[in-house]
């Protein structure tokens, strides 16, 4: 590859032909003001982009993305973007979108310092050695990881809320919700992990993130919060027979046949 980029302006000329071609307006809507309802805190990994994760056109989200998405509430970068975002923009949401198998969390989990990740990433990793005897009780790697990924985005989620901006907002009594959700890489789909926060009332009543630790919320993608809700209104049998599939949503009745 040379020192120029064509390619990329070749890919550029070709996607600005396909939107034009498939919609005529779209840059003239977009050249007139931004007006989108979210604001997505999320990790610089290259494979956690949040318009095409959440299926939206540019315009629709508002993004901010860094190392293992840390919310640091000296950092003037989140800090200017959740001004904007939430003073001017008037988001309605704002979510803390980590992911599983996340890098940047995994930097965390090791013993090796001195980067300037590991500086970056002190809060988490702070956390994780106040419970190491927790995360170290899980056996496999992977799943160690994960859970400090899910324990991640809840603890932004927390700091987030307890900045001024937000408090402000809820103090006029602006509508402003935060989210916790969490993607996997390998399906495609995120998981709401929580916490939900509207208020600072809703915001003081959570358990610490000590308590969090210790008893883990089940993340839950849309397509099993569908399938608890299809079955919210059934009267099922005591003991259940057959057994209901995340993905496939069946239920089998064998037994009562
Ligand atoms: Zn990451």
């Amino acid at each position: 590859m040379g020192r120029t980029l064509d390619h990329l302006f070749d890919q550029n000329v070709a996607w600005a032909h396909r939107k034009t071609r498939d919609d005529p307006d779209f840059f003239r809507r977009m050249a007139e003001q931004q007006t989108p309802n979210y604001l997505w805190i999320g990790c610089s990994d290259s494979r956690v982009t949040a318009n095409d994760v959440l299926g939206l056109d540019p315009g629709a989200v508002f993004v901010h993305r860094n190392i293992a998405n840390i919310v640091h509430t000296s950092d003037l970068n989140i800090l200017s973007v959740l001004e904007f975002a939430v003073d001017y923009l008037q988001v309605e949401h704002v979510i803390v979108c980590g992911h599983y198998a996340c890098g940047g969390v995994r930097r965390a989990l090791v013993a090796e310092r001195g980067a300037m990740l590991d500086h970056w990433l002190q809060p988490l990793t702070m956390l994780y050695r106040k419970h190491r005897a927790v995360f170290d009780g899980i056996a496999d790697e992977s799943t160690r990881l994960d859970r400090l990924c899910e324990v991640n985005i809840e603890m932004q989620v927390r700091r987030l809320a307890a900045t001024p901006i937000i408090e402000n907002a809820w103090a006029r009594g602006q509508k402003l919700h935060l989210h916790g959700w969490i993607y996997a890489i390998h399906d495609g789909l995120i998981r709401d992990l929580g916490p939900h926060l509207s208020s600072v009332e809703e915001r003081d009543a959570l358990p610490s993130i000590d308590q969090r630790v210790l008893q883990p919320v089940e993340p839950q993608s849309a397509v099993r919060r569908q399938a608890l809700a299809a079955f919210s209104g059934i009267n099922l049998p005591e003991e259940m027979p057959g057994d209901i599939c995340e993905k496939g949503l069946t239920y089998r009745r064998e037994q009562q046949e």
